[in-house]
C-alpha cells in the first residue's frame, strides 16, 4: 500500500511531534519551516558567539508526552533536564517565602513542604491547605469559569500568599495576570503541580539549548525515516486541489494527501483565510509578551540555588519574576543569569537598555550581591506574541477541521493546558493520530 504523504507546516514543538509520530507510522512527511532552526517559540538563538534560548523555559514532570517524544527520538530526558522538587524559593532576606516539596509520596510532599515553609504565617499556610483540599474535592475542575483573582477571593486566600505564590505562579504558567486569567486552566496546572504525585510535580530545567532538547533530534529522526525537511521555507499558500493539498513556498509547490498546519494561530490565519474565513477568524486570540533578560557575570559567580523567585514591584522598577543560574545547568554558561518577565507589557515600556539596568539593580538588591548591578554584558530577548492570553472561557479550536485532510496543531488548540510545550506536543500527536486514522 502506498504511504500517506503529509506536509507539516512549522517545525515548532507541535510540528516536530506531529512529524515524528507520522514518520514512525510509515507516512511520507515533508516538514516546512520558515526559520533556519527548528523549535519555534522554544528554540536556540545565537548571540555574538554565545548560545542562548529565545526565552528561559521550565518543564514539569507531568509533561508526559513531551518526555515520551524526547525519548522516542533517541535522547535521554534524565541527562538533558535537571529535575528539581516543586518549589517557590525567594532569596534569603528578601521578605519572600521558601517552600520546597520534600521527596515524599503525594500528597505528603506538599503537606510537609507547606508545614516546613518559612516566610509564611500560620494563616497563610491554613489558606493554602484550605485551597488545596477544596480544589482536590472539586477534582481540580470548575464548571463555570471565572478569573483566577475571583477564585482566590472565593477561597479567602491571604494577601501575602497571593502576592508570594498564587500571583507569580499564575503569571508564570498562564502568562496572564490573575485578574484576567482563566481559573479553570489555572486549576488544571495546579492539579499537575501542587496536586500531583511527587515526580509529576517536579520542575525540569533544560541543561541544553531548547532546539537540542527535542526539535533538532526530531528533524534527524524524520530524515532517517525517509522524511524531508525544508528550512527557510515560508509557506505562502495552501490550496485544495481535488482530494489533495498543494503547498506553495516562494520557490516550490508540491501536492500532499494531507496537511498539518502547526504554526502559531496568527501565522495560521493567512493560510486559512482563503480556505475557511470562519476558521481563520476563530484563531483571533489576544497575545501576551514574555521577556528574558540574560546577564553575564564573571564565570566564578554562582547563586545559592539554581532558581529563585523574585518580588516584582513596578513602583520600585523591579520587573524580574524569576532568576535562573544557567551556569548550574551547563558549565559552558558559567556566570550567566536569565531573568524572566512574563506578561511583560509594562516592563517593555522602559525600553531594553533601561530594563536591563533595572533588572541588574533588582538582582543586586534581592540577592544582596552588589556586584550583580554591573554585568559584563546583557541581552534582552522579547517574544511579543509569546503565548495567547489565557482568559476565562476561551474557545480553542480542535485539531480536526471541517476540511478533509487539513489538521491544526499548536499550543492554542483545544486542551486543558495553557500555551505550553506539553500542550503543543499533545496537539501534534493528536493531529498525527487524525491523519493516520483518515489515511489516503
Ligand atoms: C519566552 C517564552 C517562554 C516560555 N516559557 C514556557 C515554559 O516555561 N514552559 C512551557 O511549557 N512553555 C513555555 N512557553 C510556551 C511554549 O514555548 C510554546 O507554547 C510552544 O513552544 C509553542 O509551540 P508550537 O509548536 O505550538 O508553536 P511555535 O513554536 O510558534 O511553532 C510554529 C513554527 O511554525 C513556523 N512557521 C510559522 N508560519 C510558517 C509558514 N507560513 N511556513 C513555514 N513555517 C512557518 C515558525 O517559524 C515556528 O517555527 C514559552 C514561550 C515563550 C515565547
Amino acid at each position: 500500500m502506498k504511504a500517506t504523504s503529509v506536509a507539516v507546516i512549522g517545525a515548532g514543538w507541535a510540528g516536530c511531534a506531529a512529524a515524528v509520530e507520522l514518520a514512525r507510522s510509515g507516512a511520507r512527511v515533508s516538514l516546512y519551516e520558515a526559520a533556519r532552526v527548528a523549535g519555534g517559540r522554544a528554540r536556540r538563538i545565537a548571540y555574538r558567539g554565545h548560545t542562548l534560548d529565545n526565552g528561559q523555559h521550565i518543564l514539569l514532570g507531568a509533561y508526559r508526552d513531551t518526555l515520551r517524544m524526547i525519548s522516542a527520538v533517541g535522547l535521554e530526558p534524565a541527562q538533558l533536564l535537571l529535575r528539581l522538587p516543586l518549589q517557590m524559593r525567594y532569596p534569603k532576606g528578601s521578605d519572600g517565602m521558601d517552600l520546597v516539596a520534600p521527596h515524599l509520596p503525594a500528597p505528603f510532599h506538599m503537606a510537609v513542604g507547606v508545614l516546613r515553609a518559612s516566610g509564611l504565617a500560620f494563616q497563610d499556610k491554613l489558606a493554602l491547605a484550605r485551597f488545596s483540599s477544596a480544589a482536590r474535592r472539586m477534582g481540580w475542575q470548575l464548571h463555570i469559569d471565572c478569573s483566577v483573582a475571583e477564585l482566590l477571593e472565593r477561597f479567602d486566600q491571604t494577601e501575602r500568599l497571593t502576592r508570594l505564590m498564587w500571583r507569580p505562579l499564575c503569571i508564570a504558567a498562564l502568562n496572564t495576570v490573575p485578574e484576567r486569567a482563566s481559573a479553570r486552566v489555572f486549576l488544571a496546572v495546579l492539579r499537575d503541580s501542587l496536586g500531583a504525585t511527587r515526580a509529576a510535580s517536579d520542575m525540569l530545567l533544560p541543561r541544553v539549548d531548547l532546539s537540542a532538547l527535542f526539535p533538532d533530534a526530531a528533524v534527524v529522526y524524520l530524515e532517517k525515516h525517509g522524511g524531508r525537511v525544508h528550512y527557510g521555507a515560508h509557506v505562502r499558500a495552501v490550496e485544495a486541489t481535488g482530494d489533495h493539498w498543494m503547498v506553495c513556498t516562494e520557490t516550490h509547490a508540491e501536492s500532499f494527501s494531507q496537511l498539518v498546519i502547526a504554526t502559531s494561530p496568527a501565522q495560521a490565519q493567512p493560510l486559512l483565510e482563503p480556505l475557511d474565513g470562519g476558521l481563520a477568524g476563530s484563531l483571533d486570540f489576544g497575545h501576551q509578551p514574555i521577556t528574558t533578560c540574560y546577564l553575564q557575570y564573571p564565570a566564578a559567580m554562582t547563586l545559592p540555588s539554581v532558581m529563585f523567585a523574585l518580588l516584582d514591584d513596578p513602583q520600585r522598577r523591579h520587573w524580574g519574576q524569576f532568576v535562573f543560574d544557567r551556569g548550574q545547568l551547563d558549565p559552558l554558561q558559567a556566570g550567566l543569569l536569565a531573568v524572566v518577565v512574563s506578561a511583560s507589557g509594562a516592563a517593555l515600556e522602559q525600553g531594553a537598555g533601561s530594563l536591563e539596568s533595572d533588572i541588574a539593580a533588582q538582582l543586586a538588591d534581592a540577592l544582596r550581591l552588589p556586584e550583580l548591578a554591573a554585568p559584563l554584558w546583557s541581552k534582552t530577548i522579547t517574544e511579543k506574541r509569546a503565548t495567547f492570553e489565557c482568559v476565562p472561557d476561551l474557545q480553542r479550536p480542535p485539531v480536526a477541521t471541517s476540511l478533509p485532510g487539513l489538521w491544526l496543531a499548536g499550543d492554542y488548540t483545544e486542551g486543558e493546558y495553557p500555551a505550553t510545550i506539553e500542550g503543543a506536543v499533545r496537539s501534534g500527536i493528536a493531529a498525527a493520530a487524525g491523519v493516520l486514522k483518515q489515511g489516503g
